[in-house]
């Protein structure tokens, strides 16, 4: 190596020392992780292709300002439930987390997961840690060059994809792949899809653990949520300690040694590049691959398994560990009783959620008009909103105004009948006419009853509005 080519390599490697290449791990903790990360990400790329009847299956459709998750849809007056939703979802993790500490982080975030995956296809191009490390510090050659282009191509691809598939949760992803494939893609549809691809890109292939580290709030404030109860990684210092490796290892009564051979791949699988054995860090994920990683390591020296493992901090100062004093601890039973009451709130507001709204809009252009055989006519606008997951067919009578006779956008007289979709809106124009001499005052009541007529629970609303006219006079005229 030539000393241009040495000073290259040395300043590569102080870029890179700042890096971490987390070494590949196997064990059962290694094995649910990819599970998880399999089921997460399966669920994430393929659920938008999932048709339920006509429509996408989960879309959330901001201009029509529906929300359809499989056989319901959501209006922006149900938006109470998914505000309950929300609430469920950050008690859930309050609670898992008190019982289970950063479960959620090491097994289910999606930073987590994404940054998985885009760990797994640098190994797949670049090799092993020790490779990837000699890579990052060798100078550039053509090897590098191609190895990197590929790493590249790969990692944008998926974000891509991704992108595209965050943006198919919000229009119609077939039309949405067609529109990219034919370069039609523009606009807001463009900018998302590309805000989205840069954004996984940059969190899990650049940032990665910088995330978790100083980004994320949660592991902030995680701390409040523990107690000397929650499970939490823990290494075994009475066990371990003193550690060491080599020829210091033999043992000797007057120095006996602990059972950690001081290996260092604890702390290199650690995606966060901390050292366990120093205690418990908030850097910490709870991802177990040093767990996995150091029960490997005793099985080849013959020693006891969980050196480092699931522990809780009662239990490291010598209480004895009980399943009912992990769960049944007065934060966790507040949790879990907040948890099931919001649970039970959210399934009764489903179940008593009104199939239909109706909006009754009266003409805003035109008060009233007058024909010259004295008729009075308003125009009423009936939008019927149908909740259900039925194409429903809606009556609709006028109540109130004692004379009026009613043309629709339909062939009856005082009655109209309207099919309207399901998770669709049907617009109904009514013009409702009364001679001037029946009014007995400027403006009066009149009410709409709209009823369904199928399902299991046929419902009824009657909607009022005003209807008005010109001034009566005392001698039976109008003004
Ligand atoms: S992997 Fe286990 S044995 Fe190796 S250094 Fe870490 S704690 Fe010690
Ligand atoms: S210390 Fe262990 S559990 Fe914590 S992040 Fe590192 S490897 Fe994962």
């Amino acid at each position: 190596m030539t000393i241009t080519e040495n000073i290259a390599a040395q300043r590569s490697a102080a870029i890179y020392s700042e890096k971490i290449f987390p070494r590949e791990v196997r064990g059962r903790f290694q094995s649910l992780r990819s599970i998880c990360v399999y089921l997460l990400l399966g669920a994430y790329y393929l659920l938008p292709w999932v048709q339920w009847g006509e429509r996408q299956a989960v879309l959330f459709d901001l201009p029509a300002r529906k929300f359809h998750i499989f056989m319901l849809t959501f209006w922006p007056q149900d938006f109470y439930l998914l505000s309950l939703l929300l609430i469920m979802a950050g008690i859930a993790l309050f609670f898992f987390t008190a019982i289970a500490g950063r479960v959620w982080c090491g097994y289910a975030c999606p930073q987590t997961v994404w940054t998985e995956i885009f760990i797994w296809m640098e190994r797949w191009v670049e090799g092993s840690r020790a490779q990837q490390i000699k890579l990052a510090s060798s100078p550039w050659t053509f090897n590098k060059l191609r190895k990197r282009i590929i790493k590249q191509v790969l990692w944008v691809s998926f974000a891509l994809l991704t992108g595209l598939t965050f943006v198919g949760y919000f229009m119609p992803i077939r039309q949405l792949l067609l529109d990219a494939a034919t370069f039609e893609l523009a606009g807001w549809s463009l900018f998302w899809v590309l805000f989205y691809s840069f954004a996984t890109y940059g969190n899990a292939g650049f940032l990665r653990e910088q995330v978790c580290k100083y980004m994320c709030p949660y592991a902030r404030f995680q701390s409040a949520m523990f107690d000397r109860d929650t499970l939490i990684v823990a290494y075994d210092q009475n066990r371990g300690e003193p550690r060491s490796r080599g020829k210091k290892r033999k043992q000797t009564a007057a120095a006996p040694k602990g059972d950690c051979v001081d290996c260092g791949l604890c702390v290199q699988v650690c995606p966060t590049g901390i050292d366990i054995r120093e205690g418990l860090q908030y850097e910490c994920i709870a991802c177990a691959a040093c767990i996995d990683v150091c029960n490997n390591v005793m099985d080849s020296v013959a020693q006891p398994r969980d050196l480092i493992r699931y522990s809780t901090e009662a239990v490291d100062s010598g209480q004895q560990s009980r399943l009912p004093q992990l769960l049944l601890r007065p934060r966790v039973l507040t949790y879990a009783v907040i948890l099931m009451a919001l649970i039970a709130a959210f399934g009764s507001a489903l179940l008593l959620r009104a199939t239909m709204q109706v909006d009754v809009l009266r003409d805003r252009n035109t008060f009233y008009r007058m024909t010259s055989q004295g008729i009075v006519e308003n125009t009423f606008q009936i939008r019927i909103m149908n909740k259900s997951q039925i194409e429903q067919r809606y009556h609709i009578a006028i109540h109130e105004l004692t004379g009026a006779s009613v043309s629709w956008s339909s062939p009856h007289k005082n009655i109209a009948s309207a099919a309207v979709a399901p998770g669709e809106i049907g617009d109904l124009i009514a013009t409702v006419s009364i001679p001037a001499d029946r009014l007995n005052s400027r403006a009066q009541k009149i009410s709409f009853m709209i009823s369904e007529t199928l399902g299991p629970r046929p419902t009824s609303i009657a909607e009022e509005s005003r209807f008005w006219g010109p001034t009566p006079q005392a001698d039976g005229g109008t003004r």
